[in-house]
């Protein structure tokens, strides 16, 4: 697992399904008004990407309206300040590796413990407890083990391989927007 996160393939892919999506999005208009969409994307930096720099959104070309489109993104897990590959697959490797694997792995990416706390605790609590889990969860064939949580969902999806990784990053899709605010908050 530790390589696919070297794996410039996978960023690209993710790069692109992100520029679809924000076609797509765009392409919808406004969804207060039906006006046209402008670019107005926001400056984020990720750690442990490969130097994204913004996060596709649109605004309202209307002065009485103005309101923001925000796509749904397969690299940005609402505002974690990871890429969101790295969010899951980190934790992921968390439940199943030696104690000094974590440690070299942690210090390769710069990732302090506190923040490897905190996002256990998100997977455990708020991701396993929220809204988008409790109405997917019934879609497995096997039940996927909520205490090794993200594991069972790299493992279910594939995602050691760079496929899986975009199938699975896809299918987190809808807690990576403002509308899941309350999923995503950390
Ligand atoms: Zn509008």
């Amino acid at each position: 697992m530790e390589n696919i996160l070297q794996d410039k393939r996978v960023y690209e892919l993710l790069e692109k399904v992100d520029r679809d999506l924000a076609l797509k999005a765009q392409a919808g208009g406004c969804e207060h008004c039906g006006g046209a969409l402008h670019r107005g994307d926001y400056p984020r930096k990720p750690r442990g990407g490969p130097g994204w720099e913004k996060r596709y959104s649109f605004c309202c070309s209307r002065e009485d309206c103005r309101k923001r489109k925000t796509p749904a993104s397969v690299r940005f897990l609402g505002r974690k300040v990871y890429a969101g590959v790295v969010v899951v697959l980190v934790s992921a490797m968390m439940q199943g590796l030696s104690e000094g694997r974590v440690k070299r792995l942690r210090q390769a990416l710069e990732i302090d413990r506190r923040t490897l706390a905190h996002w256990r605790e998100w997977w455990m609590r708020t991701f396993v407890r929220g809204v988008f889990w409790r109405a997917e969860r019934g879609r497995f064939r096997r039940p996927i083990v909520e205490e090794k949580m993200p594991l069972g969902l790299v493992s279910v999806f594939g995602a050691e391989q760079s496929e899986g990784l975009v199938r699975l990053m896809r299918f987190l899709l809808p807690i990576t927007t403002s509308s899941c605010k309350g999923v995503m908050a950390m």
